[in-house]
């Protein structure tokens, strides 16, 4: 028998350990406090939670005991509603994070390039890399506008071996839309243009899903976690091309979403009224932060299309602030890196979590 070390993937065994982030049950346990006291502003949920009539339907649902519908067929119904595009083109998943990974997997052979466009969501670097993909950054401008033109030359320069260009739209973390124009130029690309759509429900903008049918290399994911407030259960969908789908329905796992995620998703989309009047306030709240931000003398806040403000930090270091508003019960994200240097990212919360959060950063 050879060392058990030996018999693991080079590229895996290779990997830096991902450190994930304390479970936030945990975090309130050794803080001293109650979850429900946390001002959890960190990841962008949705502070409101599921809709009603999705936790009803959760209570009870009789056959959590029967596998799942491999082919999501009432799901993906009630989605072709919802999104407009017949339901030929869905296909739910596991978030919108496993259908990211099923895209590299069925599309990269090993040395396959996708284009990143940091600084972005960082699910696209690591699901390709896990597929033995190469991932060429371009780096998007100081106004995180996409450098198209870097797009495109980095697409001529991988020479064929390029294949999914993602987008993200509006972008996390800074909250800005896709131009239409972008979009269109970089679909002339031969390449795979994902439009990753997590927020789009707070965008005062139209999903680009319904060009999919009718566009031969796009494909749109979309997500129940953030105006849903379904982060937990895991529910997101693809709007794909057919020749793609046709790849994927036979490469899914066959139960990859589970029964609980379904009823959830389905009684959410029978629940649109309050989870609008939802996203209003959210949209409302994120436009409050906003102005209450740009009078903070230190904090550069963006204008953003999503759930969350991003503000870059002038004159003290954004860790620190981060630490002062951790010890303080309240949880933001922040940043330290090349192209997002002394950066903080603030989900919109309800309005007395903004109170109190600002409340503590106009003492600081
Ligand atoms: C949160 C987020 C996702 C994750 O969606 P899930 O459905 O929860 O997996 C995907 N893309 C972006 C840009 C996100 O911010």
């Amino acid at each position: 028998m050879p060392e058990l070390s030996s018999l693991i993937r080079p590229d895996i065994a290779r990997m830096e350990a991902y450190t994930p982030v304390k479970p936030f049950e945990a975090l309130s346990r050794e803080m001293g406090r109650d979850p429900a006291d946390l001002i959890k502003l960190d990841a962008n949920e949705n502070p409101y939670g599921p809709s009603p009539r999705a936790l009803a339907a959760l209570a009870d649902y009789p056959w959590y005991h029967i596998y799942p519908d491999p082919q999501q067929t009432d799901l993906r119904a009630a989605l072709a509603d919802y999104v407009g595009v017949a339901a030929d083109y869905i296909l739910p998943g596991h978030g919108a994070d496993e259908l990211i990974d099923y895209l590299c997997r069925v599309l990269l052979q090993p040395g396959d390039v996708i284009i990143n466009c940091p600084p972005t969501f960082g699910m696209y670097d690591f699901d390709a890399r896990l597929s033995l993909g190469q991932v060429i950054d371009v780096p998007r401008n100081e106004d995180f506008s996409l450098d198209v033109a870097g797009v495109e030359r980095a697409v001529e320069q991988a020479a064929g071996r390029a294949k999914i260009l993602f987008l993200t739209s509006p972008n996390n973390p800074d909250g800005g839309l896709l131009p239409l124009a972008d979009l269109e130029r970089l679909l002339a690309l031969p390449l795979l243009v994902v439009v990753d759509e997590a927020y789009i429900e707070f965008a005062d903008a139209a999903s680009a899903a319904p060009r999919v049918p009718a566009t031969p290399n796009l494909a749109v994911l979309r997500t129940f976690s953030k105006w849903a407030g379904l982060a937990g259960l895991r529910l997101g969908y693809g709007i794909l091309p057919l020749p793609l789908l046709e790849a994927l329905w036979k490469f899914k796992q066959p139960y990859n979403v589970n029964v609980a995620a379904t009823v959830a998703g389905l009684a959410s989309l029978n629940d649109l009224s309050t989870l609008r009047t939802r996203i209003a306030q959210l949209k409302a709240e994120r436009e409050r932060l906003y102005d209450a931000l740009a009078e903070i003398p230190w904090l550069h806040p963006l204008p953003s299309q999503a759930n969350f403000v991003l503000s870059r930090v002038e004159g003290r270091s954004a860790g620190a602030l981060h630490q002062q508003l951790f010890q303080k019960g309240v949880l933001v994200r922040y940043y330290d890196k090349p192209g997002l240097r002394n950066f903080i990212r603030i989900s919109a919360g309800k309005p007395q979590q903004t109170d109190q959060l600002l409340k503590i950063l106009r003492r600081l």
